[in-house]
């Protein structure tokens, strides 16, 4: 059996496991064609902070300027508020401005948020912290937030039998929606974008750095940075200086990384798979179908 003839076979397996049912495109021999990052890059990259944390303003706008990169920063607007100003800076430098809730609602074990527990959440009450967080950005910086990265990582509402998912709701109103300290890369043809992994690079030096973006290299993966403070290397503080010499390792074209926003990664790769690949489009429509499911 060819190499290409055992792709397409498992590519038809996974779209019934998938959807549960045979996408026809497939079964007329429509080819399955590979996933290519553009202009023959060998894997893409995205840096994202968290929180709108004070020294992501104070020290990385300025940093992040000097290294000529662009990332996401997913914010809570009452942190929007403290530094006003710098955040309409970061919008005017071209950095991406993504959703992280209202009030940062995590499980109830974190003390920080023992009265505002995801234990105690419902749909509806985690509907209103995605729409109120939209609509506050907007007021505060004019930007409409395309991006979300969950609180904590953490995607779930309720208790035991009542717990649910709000992924739905991500995937109703964004375009993607990132986790936290999942620990690999995504996989543009199978990675559900509503979900996508996010990497932490917080405590890391450069050279744990380096090695999360050579593996991805190897396997054409998606790998999303997820970062805190920005400053001397330490618990939830991402290093200056590991960020310059990631940065500078990354803009380097001998080494075939794109490194790019978490929106326009994620933008491209909806397009390749809806054009490209019959699977990618049967999980897309899985997803638009699942959210219509529950209210928003
Ligand atoms: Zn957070």
């Amino acid at each position: 059996m060819d190499k290409q003839y055992l792709i397409k076979w498992l590519a038809i397996l996974l779209s019934i496991l998938t959807t549960g049912q045979l996408s026809s495109s497939l079964l007329e021999g429509e080819e399955l064609k590979p996933f290519h990052w553009p202009n023959g890059k060998k894997a893409a990259v995205s840096l994202s902070f968290d929180d709108a944390r004070l020294s992501q303003i104070d020290t990385g706008l300025a940093l992040l300027k000097k290294e000529g990169v662009k990332v996401t920063f997913f914010v809570k607007p009452s942190g929007v508020e403290k530094r006003l100003a710098g955040w309409k800076q970061a919008v005017a430098n071209g950095h991406e401005i993504g959703n992280h809730s209202l009030t940062h609602p995590c499980t109830g074990n974190y003390k920080f948020s023992r009265n505002n527990a995801l234990e105690n959440y419902n749909l509806a009450m985690m509907a209103q912290q995605l729409n109120g967080a939209n609509e506050l950005i907007y007021k505060q910086l004019g930007v409409k937030p395309r991006t979300f990265a969950y609180p904590c990582g953490q995607k779930f509402v309720g208790r035991g039998v009542d717990v649910k998912s709000y992924v739905p709701l991500v995937a109703d109103r964004f375009l993607a929606g990132r986790g936290y300290l999942d620990e690999f890369g995504n996989d543009p043809l199978i990675c559900d974008l509503a979900q996508a992994m996010g990497t932490g690079f917080d405590d890391m030096d450069f050279y744990r750095m380096k090695k999360i973006v050579d593996q991805a290299a190897q396997e054409g993966l998606w790998v999303i940075f997820v970062g805190h403070e920005i400053g001397k290397q330490g618990y939830q503080t991402t290093d200056s200086k590991a960020i310059e010499n990631l940065c500078e390792y990354l803009k380097n074209p001998a080494n075939g990384i794109w490194l790019g926003t978490v929106k326009e990664i994620a933008t491209y790769i909806q397009r390749q798979r809806d054009k490209i690949n019959p699977v990618g489009v049967s999980l897309k429509k899985s997803n638009k179908q699942d959210a219509k499911r529950l209210p928003n």
